[in-house]
């Protein structure tokens, strides 16, 4: 299932330290090492999927769980809820796409008004 060398299957092993946000058996949420906003954590499915090009309909119901799951976990840990709060899911894919960690995550930030942020 996990993927030879992948830092973040070694984080879903335990064998890399993690501040976890969230587990369950099918996914898992941290923060960020290096957070780029006061609220910034990193939501992965277990499943070692590289990119989200590599998700097929199998993924569907997975990939699902964790965007509804999001919005939950962003109000957990601290973000304003309703239109005047709020919270930025980001995915990179791919190198053009900024991503450097091939195991698919999705960035949640929050705490702060967002801009077009990069990361
Ligand atoms: O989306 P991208 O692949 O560029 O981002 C990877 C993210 O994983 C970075 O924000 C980095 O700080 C984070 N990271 C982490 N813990 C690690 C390694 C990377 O939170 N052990």
């Amino acid at each position: 299932m996990g993927g030879d060398n992948c830092i973040f299957c070694k984080i879903i092993e335990g064998k890399i330290p993690s501040r976890k946000v969230y587990e369950d058996e099918e996914m898992l949420a941290f923060h960020d090492i290096n957070p780029a906003a006061p609220i910034h954590f990193l939501v992965i499915p277990k499943k070692h999927l590289p990119m989200l090009c590599d998700a097929s309909s199998e993924d569907t119901q997975l990939l699902g769980k964790i965007m509804l799951k999001i919005p939950e976990l962003a109000i957990q840990e601290g973000a304003n809820p309703g239109q005047t709060g709020g919270f930025k899911i980001l995915m990179n894919n791919g190198a053009e796409g900024g991503q450097e960690v091939y195991h698919m995550h999705l960035h949640v930030l929050a705490g702060k008004r967002l801009g077009n942020q990069q990361l």
